[in-house]
């Protein structure tokens, strides 16, 4: 790796961010955002996310908001308030009380910021006084102390997971909090005050020649073990043009080539060394490919994306919740599923099929999918995105279709036609 520039501390320094309460940002500039940074409450592939909160100073290079042009807006600002995104979220068409899985300001703000992090606590807590139960996912790399443990430990009924984004990464360029303790100490306070949070090592982007190599990893791993988290979720890093082009500006190496990718990319390879580092690590705290496998173990509940239905996930989970999925796992009946989307308000015409471990679909879009697969804790896949065996529905970069896959990728869609024309009949 080419040497390190001297870089000026991160944004949030730089601002003197202080806890003080944010604005709400005026109409004639949310008209300005991409239409999904616009987007308040939308289906993620984790949870129903609620995303009122636009911003963030920490400057991480691969960060996703780059794709929405929303990266230099470093000062956190509302698109609605608080007590608005609350009723906006109770009140959408694919919210169940108890069920639905949630994400808060996972998309466009880090959730511990300190002008963010009283209106976390806000969310968490009108949910709570409505007596809801649903698992709530929390992404932070920022400052988590035992007070904020301490006020998660109060929630009744709401169950909150603090997922904690770590990659052992200490190029500056990359992730400039990673010059400092800050993630580690969170993750070390969190995890000795849980009481009835969970808290989860989320260990992405894994990225060859940025943090891939043997110490590293056993760094990352070690740092699971002393502190005891329910579990380690790893991943892979978005390759796009804006992010790809902005790290590259800085002089970091980005080794993916240019065939930009709609998922994470983690190649094979990389899947296994990630996979065997922690079996040589010889530590007891379960490794998961998958988000909602990570929340759900730690819960003692079933995946709700239904990930045993693509079994080679699973090769790396514990027996026991092997056993709680599989119990769970039930593909809907044809008369469920169009009910289901009748619930929801979706195309009644949507075609369909059930197959073995997902359902097939053709142009429901992500947001709709997504919202099934959650309520049915069951895989439901877009006919055009292959789900390639043993690339654990990432991108498919280090990864090769071979003539059969190609094939089994035309047989798909041919099935979906035929029982389309069959339902026509
Ligand atoms: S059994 Fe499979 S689907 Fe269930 S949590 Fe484990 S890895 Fe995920």
């Amino acid at each position: 790796m080419t040497a390190e520039p001297v870089l000026p501390p991160p944004t949030i320094h730089r601002a003197g961010l202080r806890p003080t309460d944010l604005k709400v940002m005026p109409a004639e500039q949310q008209a300005t955002l991409d239409p999904y940074m616009r987007l308040i409450v939308g289906n993620r592939k984790s949870g129903l996310s609620l995303n009122h909160i636009v911003g963030c100073p920490l400057d991480c290079g691969y960060c996703v908001r780059h794709f929405w042009g929303n990266f230099d807006d470093k000062v956190p600002q509302m698109l609605v308030t608080t007590p608005e995104a609350v009723e906006m979220l109770v009140a959408h068409p694919e919210f169940l009380p108890h069920t639905t899985p949630l994400q808060l300001f996972n998309k466009a703000t880090d959730p511990f910021l300190p002008g963010v992090k009283p209106h976390t606590f806000a969310v968490l807590e009108e949910l709570d006084r409505r007596g809801l139960s649903n698992l709530v996912l929390i992404i932070t790399r920022f400052h988590v102390r035992e007070e904020d443990m301490a006020r998660l430990g109060r929630l009744q009924y709401i169950r909150p997971t603090l997922l904690f984004t770590y990659s052992g990464i200490n190029d500056a360029r990359v992730e400039p909090i990673a010059k400092t303790s800050t993630t580690v100490d969170s993750i070390r306070t969190a995890a000795a005050h849980r009481g009835n949070t969970k808290v989860i090592l989320y260990w992405r982007p894994i990225v060859p020649g940025w943090n891939d190599d043997p110490d590293t990893m056993a760094g990352v791993l070690q740092v699971a073990d002393e502190t005891g988290v329910d579990a380690i979720v790893f991943t892979g890093y978005y390759h796009k043009e804006e992010n790809a082009t902005y790290l590259r500006d800085l002089g970091v190496p980005v080794p993916y080539a240019d065939n930009w990718q709609r998922r994470k990319v983690l190649p094979g390879e990389l899947d296994a060394s990630v996979v065997q580092a922690w079996r040589d690590s010889g530590i007891s705290i379960p490794l998961y490919r998958k988000t909602s496998c990570g929340v759900t173990a730690a819960w003692k509940l079933p995946d709700y994306n239904g990930h045993l239905g693509v079994p080679e996930l699973c090769d790396i989970c514990p027996s026991e919740q092997v056993a709680r999925c599989r119990q769970a796992l039930k593909a809907p009946t044809p008369d469920e599923f169009r009910t289901a989307l009748e619930m929801f308000g979706f195309d009644p015409d949507t075609p369909f099929l059930i197959e073995d471990g997902h359902v097939l679909t053709a142009k429901l879009g992500e947001q709709r999918r997504y919202a099934l697969q959650h309520y049915f804790g069951y895989q439901v896949w877009e006919v055009e995105h292959p789900h390639v065996h043993s690339a654990h529905g990432r991108a498919l970069e280090g990864y090769t279709l071979t003539p059969e896959e190609q094939d089994l990728l035309e047989q798909a869609r041919e099935r979906l036609a035929a029982s389309a024309r069959h339902d026509d009949d």
